[in-house]
């Protein structure tokens, strides 16, 4: 897509589908040695490139999330907004938490409930926040992505890189089934694009994850959440659950608490209205240590 050569820096998003990961983990390694001889605590420092904090099911929960998972070392959270309900909503946090890097943009899923002011909408939240990133925008050809019409995605898409592009905004970009293969990474890269990996990471056979990471160089890597979504695959009692958000009974006696990463045993699917935490973002750094 022609449209692509023409941004400057950005984050692509990878999901299962677009096979690309990134670490070096003798990378990663050493700079928690940093870290830790430097004295600054025993976590790495990290920023969450992609989250939302606006999202209705934990908005007034936020502050509680954002207090915790700083004390735990995210520094900095990346909170994009998918719609124009709830634009204001990230500026608000944005506006309350210098931490929070506000990003506004129409997520492919809701492309056709943009009204016919959106793009001036948009603007406006631009003119207005001249911190704010554009995203989160994309393709979806995924289950949900299906829904929504193509040609309309696409037209959404361009218009809002070209508003990047004039802005000189970074883009949040999400792409599900829509950009073709991990061949592609050298070329994003040339780009100046970042590539974001999820808690996706931990259901993925190491040596999968493993052959993704190197196929990213490792000064491209980010690290994202996607809080309240994409909850890690993880053990039970090494995960951090969004206190309140409803789980079934046979999951809410279970102690949570913040055993390290065990890797071996079976990891667990949580019930899809379990909630996850930005404060897992440690979680899943874990398993990119390993040799
Ligand atoms: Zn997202």
């Amino acid at each position: 897509m022609e449209v692509e050569r023409s941004l400057s820096p950005m984050w692509v998003r990878v999901f299962e589908e677009m096979t690309v990961i990134v670490v070096d983990v003798a990378w990663l390694n050493s700079r928690a040695e940093q870290s830790r001889a430097a004295g600054r605590g025993q976590t790495m420092k990290l920023f969450d490139a992609h989250c939302h904090l606006q999202d209705p099911r934990i908005f007034d929960k936020a502050p509680q999330l954002i207090a915790a998972a700083v004390d735990s070392g995210v520094v900095r959270f990346a909170v994009n907004g998918v719609s124009e309900k709830d634009w204001h909503l990230v500026k608000q946090i944005s506006e309350s938490y210098p931490c929070v890097i506000p990003c506004f943009g129409l997520h492919p899923w809701y492309v056709a409930e943009r009204t016919p002011n959106w793009l001036n909408t948009l603007k406006q939240f631009f003119e207005a926040t001249p911190s704010a990133a554009v995203g989160e925008i994309g393709l979806d050809k995924g289950s949900q992505g299906k829904k929504v019409d193509f040609t309309d995605q696409v037209n959404v898409f361009r218009q809002q890189l070209e508003l990047a592009k004039e802005l000189k905004r970074p883009a949040s970009i999400h792409c599900v089934r829509a950009f073709g293969s991990a061949e592609m990474v050298p070329e994003f890269a040339n780009l100046g694009a970042y590539f974001s990996f999820s808690g996706f990471l931990m259901s993925m056979k190491v040596h999968k994850a493993k052959r993704m990471l190197k196929m990213v160089p490792s000064e491209r890597i980010l690290l994202e959440t996607d809080a309240p979504d994409a909850l890690p695959k993880s053990e039970l009692d090494s995960a951090h659950l969004v206190e309140g958000a409803s789980l079934p009974e046979e999951l809410q006696s279970i102690e949570i608490s913040s055993a390290p990463f065990a890797g071996a045993r079976d990891v667990l699917t949580f019930p899809k209205e379990a909630l996850n935490h930005p404060q897992n973002i440690h979680k899943f750094l874990r398993p990119l240590f390993k040799p």
